[in-house]
């Protein structure tokens, strides 16, 4: 795990075993929450690294339908009790009930990606811990992002590249124009960190950008 938000009250770690598609592991307020799950077949990679951890985990949070987001979420059920929380909009995809749209049907349909028994949905505002539920769609219909005390876990809302952060790929967006609307508006005014599926964590805002402008 790697260390990246460490205050009084909350640690926020990087988990390696999800390189590709970045989980994160949140603890404070008193939960121990586990933000998506990362390809299929990394459930026991995830768990060693976890250590101790494994024992305090309480929930699972998940960003959007993805497979490398919930790929290893059945597993994880299969092997620990944490409650598992599904974005409301997303979650008739994770479930089967509905076909992702376009490309994303033959990519779940060759991955195996299957759904977990228990769950329950998640909306705009809902809390976990010290979380906050922001609806952010665009690139899929019901994406979550989580809030943080200094920090955004952003799933693929969006995405960092040396530095900076800005909307996923328009390709493999189901409403590109919506996931661009998306990406400014969580960006706007915001200082802190960005912490992204795809790309490096980075800080946004505050004194650091301030400091940069002429
Ligand atoms: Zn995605």
């Amino acid at each position: 795990m790697r260390v990246i938000v460490d205050t009084d009250a909350v640690q926020v770690h990087l988990l390696e075993a999800t390189r590709g598609s970045y989980a994160y592991l949140i603890d404070g307020g008193g939960r121990t929450v586990l933000c998506d799950t990362g390809f299929p077949g990394r459930a026991q990679a995830l768990l060693s690294e976890l250590e101790d951890a494994v024992r305090r985990l309480s929930d699972i949070v998940i960003t959007h339908y993805d497979v490398d987001h919930v790929g290893s979420l059945k597993a994880l059920e299969e092997r620990i009790p944490a409650r598992i929380w599904l974005p409301a909009d997303d979650a008739p995809y994770i479930l089967r009930e509905r076909p992702r749209p376009g490309l994303k049907r033959l990519i779940a349909a060759v991955t195996k990606a299957p759904p977990p028994a228990h769950w329950a949905p998640l909306r705009d505002g809902d809390r976990i811990g010290l979380l906050t539920a922001v609806r952010s769609p665009g690139h899929t219909p019901g994406h979550l992002a989580f809030r943080g005390p200094g920090f955004l876990l952003v799933g693929d809302a969006l995405v960092t590249h040396h530095g900076r952060a800005g909307p996923s790929p328009a390709v493999l967006a189901w409403n590109p124009e919506l996931m661009r609307e998306t990406a400014t508006r969580l960006l706007s005014g915001y200082s802190g960190w960005i912490l992204p599926a795809h790309g490096e964590p980075v800080q946004v805002g505050g004194t650091a950008e301030a400091a940069a402008k002429p």
